[in-house]
């Protein structure tokens, strides 16, 4: 009997709701259909290919850059009881012939092969004579010298496929969206008129969060301190900082590793396995690291450093929460960071007009740093996406994390210390002024006159040089782009001078990222996968995601029936380790006389509502609350409950659009929006009267769009 889509994923995979495109692309694949999908990292691309490969007669190939995610993609599928195979430099000859033999003979479902095999007339030869019925590319922006990865191998691929007697369906799978890769690609793997997907960026479930003025190791210990039990990774921009955090962390007893170019391969290796395996809650690295992992537990990814550019920006911050549960993604930023980003620039690019292009991007990155609107809207925006809300609730310029503290005082204090040493030292140097220190080159300048010395002596000097680089951050200061960065005052700074202008300072309130209410079940659950993945030589987050445990917390299942309905529980993990964990929840609910939540029946096209800001708003209307009412309620603005209304009405949930349009314009504002167009809204709320609010237009646009899809 032939499975549908929807029925393999429960089955093997133990989701019961495809996530936004995934259908569809299996679909296009099904239908024969060269495909080729654009999905942000830990959007869900691997399902993508492998449920049509399960369906299909014959073998799937699959070209797949690295050989810690080919591993990685095979112990998932055989956890999950699907039969698939990878051939990489790993193996042996004899093993490499075992795994021929098993495709030979029909056995193996899904065939990993690393691009250099399509190289070798061996592997050439015996495969042809295998039913091939798809090759799936992962990770096809390697075959573009524009993508960040280019694997001339790649190359191959094509040449290969015109090579088999019968070609196959092509699919094509990738995370990096600019119009070059995405030309090279379709020309390249010489896709034939293929049907082309994007998903969309956004990452619902990562909170991103940039934070300003603070120092930022206090920072990475406050917030580690909090998460403890969280999985996470420490960006930091060169090997000696990586190192130095790495030794404070360690010091102070947590459970650390590193990650750099300087370390030996074994070490590396080692490390990484240790993070992989949960054996190290949290890895410190340059960003060399991550390439090779698809660990789905990450909860969090902090920066210690601004990285070059949004592009790499979010695909290191993406390695956050694959799982799909709640993680967050956190920027560090310091005046520092912009100067060294473009020293390095400057030192690395020979040519001046890819100096040019690297700048431009530095500037976009710069700007995500010091917005103050929503971070995900700008993200999006920057990869050409639109995003509809301007409050997401889950970025640090949406929400309120932080107190303010009045810092004029010690501001005043700093500039004018600045000023009376004639903008012409570096943050040292004025903190030691203002410390009162007896160094040698503060008395050698005769700074020790100043009547600005020895003002802030009940500071530490660390906490002084934390001060002038918040200033900085906030432009009440200025750094000079030299060798060695001057302190300028700038326009700003005279307004807090003169007494009329308060500065105010942002103090991040850190929270625990946590996944689950009972915490307790969590780690014992955490205890009892991580003994089962030691046993079966696979990284824990294979035998059970996060997110499955997640749900164990909350629905304490101990029999097969309401097992089976959680997400993430495939019916081949569950004869394997169902009654190992229903054992421990059973134990543990008598224990702590604990009466299970029941489960909610689950349909296919189930959205998670969970995390979903707009649903919980739409939960409220549906109970009849008014638009203020709601916004009252929620603590956010009628403008964000009217977008999170309009998003549900998109999504086809009821919500009645005609109480936002008043009846008497209704005639005009369609017949504007007709002839004006839909690219702009300013254009329509011009030529309409002065009551016509921008909610009216956009509900009213919203209601074109629906027709439209349903004609
Ligand atoms: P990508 O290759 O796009 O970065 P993966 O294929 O590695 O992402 O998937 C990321 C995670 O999402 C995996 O843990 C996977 O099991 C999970 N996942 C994929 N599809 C679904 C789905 N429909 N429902 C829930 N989780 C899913
Ligand atoms: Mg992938
Ligand atoms: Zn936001």
């Amino acid at each position: 009997m032939n499975l549908q889509p929807i029925d393999m994923l429960k089955k093997y995979f133990g989701y019961s709701s495809f996530r936004k495109g995934q259908e569809k692309i299996i679909q296009s694949i099904l239908n024969n259909k060269d495909t080729f999908a654009i999905m942000p990292t830990g959007g869900g691309k691997s399902i993508c290919y492998q449920i049509p490969a399960l369906s299909m007669e014959g073998i799937t190939i699959v070209i797949s850059p690295l050989i810690s995610l080919m591993k990685d993609q095979v112990d998932t599928l055989r956890e999950n009881g699907v039969n698939a195979s990878f051939i990489n430099s790993s193996l042996s000859s004899r093993e490499v012939n075992e795994v021929i033999l098993g495709a030979v003979s029909g056995h193996c479902k899904i065939l990993y092969v690393a691009p250099e095999r399509l190289e070798q007339d061996y592997f050439k030869n015996t495969v042809k004579s295998l039913n091939i019925s798809m090759v799936a590319v992962d990770e096809a922006h390697c075959v573009s010298q524009w993508g960040h990865d280019f694997r001339v191998s790649y190359k191959r691929i094509a040449p290969f496929i015109e090579s088999l007697s019968k070609r196959p369906v092509v699919c094509a799978f990738t995370a990096t969206a600019t119009p070059k890769v995405k030309n090279d690609i379709i020309e390249l793997l010489n896709l034939k008129n293929p049907e082309c997907f994007t998903t969309g960026f956004d990452r619902e479930n990562l909170f991103f969060s940039v934070i300003r003025n603070e120092n930022k190791l206090d920072f990475i210990l406050r917030y580690i301190s909090k998460n403890k039990n969280n999985s996470g990774i420490i960006y930091a921009a060169t090997r000696k900082e990586v190192d130095s955090i790495y030794e404070k962390l360690l010091r102070k007893g947590y459970s650390v590793g590193r990650y750099h170019a300087g370390l030996s391969d074994d070490e590396r290796t080692k490390n990484q396995e240790a993070f992989v395996y949960d054996d190290i809650k949290i890895i410190i690295a340059t960003n060399a690291f991550g390439m090779g992992i698809d660990k789905s537990n990450v909860r969090f990814v902090i920066h210690h450093n601004m990285p070059k550019n949004m592009e790499s920006y979010y695909q290191e911050a993406g390695r956050a929460g694959r799982d799909g549960e709640n993680s967050e993604c956190i920027l560090l930023f310091g005046g520092q960071d912009i100067h060294i980003q473009k020293f390095l620039i400057q030192q690395s690019i020979p040519s001046y007009e890819r100096q040019r292009i690297e700048l431009q991007k530095l500037n976009s990155m710069i700007e995500y740093c010091r917005t103050t609107s929503c971070l995900r809207k700008y993200i999006l925006n920057y990869f050409g996406e639109e995003y509809k809300l301007e409050n997401c609730s889950n970025c640090s310029n949406c929400i309120n994390d932080s107190e303010l503290v009045d810092i004029t005082v010690e501001a005043q204090k700093i500039l004018s210390c600045v000023y009376r040493m004639n903008q012409n030292y570096g943050i040292t140097l004025i903190s030691e002024v203002l410390k009162g220190s007896k160094n040698q080159r503060v008395l050698s300048f005769r700074f020790n006159t100043l009547s600005t010395y020895g003002i802030m002596s009940e500071y530490k000097i660390k906490d002084i040089v934390d001060l002038i680089n918040a200033l900085i951050a906030e432009q009440y200061l200025t750094l000079t782009e030299t060798e060695y960065p001057v302190v300028k005052l700038t326009e700003k700074s005279y307004d807090v001078l003169k007494g009329t202008k308060k500065v105010m300072r942002k103090i991040i309130i850190v929270k625990e990222q946590s996944i689950t209410e009972d915490k307790t079940l969590f780690e014992q659950l955490k205890e009892l996968r991580k003994e089962l993945a030691y046993s079966e030589k696979v990284p824990p987050y294979i035998i059970f995601s996060d997110a499955v445990l997640t749900e164990m917390c909350k629905y304490y299942p101990t029999n097969k029936e309401v097992m089976l309905n959680l997400k993430g529980i495939g019916e081949k993990k569950y004869e394997k380790y169902g009654d190992k964990f229903e054992a421990l929840i059973k134990a543990y609910v008598a224990e702590n006389n604990i009466v299970a939540n029941s489960i909610p029946l689950t349909t296919h096209h189930e959205v998670s509502s969970k995390s979903k800001t707009h649903m919980v708003t739409f939960e409220l209307y549906k109970s009849g609350l008014s638009v203020s009412k709601i916004a009252e309620n929620r603590k956010l603005s009628p403008k964000t409950i009217q977008d999170h209304l309009l998003k549900c009405a998109e999504e086809g949930l009821g919500v009645d659009l005609d109480s936002f349009i008043p009846e008497e314009y209704s005639e005009l504002i369609y017949e504007k929006i007709r002839t004006l167009g839909t690219a702009k809204l300013r254009p329509i709320k011009e030529a309409l009267p002065e009551d016509v609010d921008y909610m009216a237009i956009k509900a009213a646009i919203c209601k074109c769009q629906l027709n439209k899809n349903v004609s």
